[in-house]
This record gives structure tokens, C-alpha cells and sequence, in this order.
């Protein structure tokens, strides 16, 4: 399964990806983008 980071375009395959839903689309965003998300930063 191929994923992407939403945030950062990461697609490495060591970093682990959590599946959340952006503008009503299914995205991954990886645990290093994370803390930005919850926080807000862009
Ligand atoms: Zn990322």
C-alpha cells in the first residue's frame, strides 16, 4: 500500500502513517506531522 504524508509528502516506509480525513478525502499523514497538525502550525 502506497501512502503519502499529506503534510510533508513523506513516503518512506519506516515512519509510521496515520489515516485521517482532509477536505472529505482519506489521507495519511505521518507521526512527524503530527504534532503540527494538533497544534496548528502550518
Ligand atoms: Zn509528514
Amino acid at each position: 500500500m502506497d501512502v503519502s504524508c499529506l503534510n510533508c509528502g513523506n513516503t518512506s516506509k519506516d515512519l509510521v502513517y496515520l489515516k485521517c480525513v482532509y477536505n472529505g478525502e482519506e489521507k495519511h499523514v505521518c507521526v512527524r506531522c503530527l504534532p503540527m497538525l494538533i497544534h496548528g502550525q502550518h
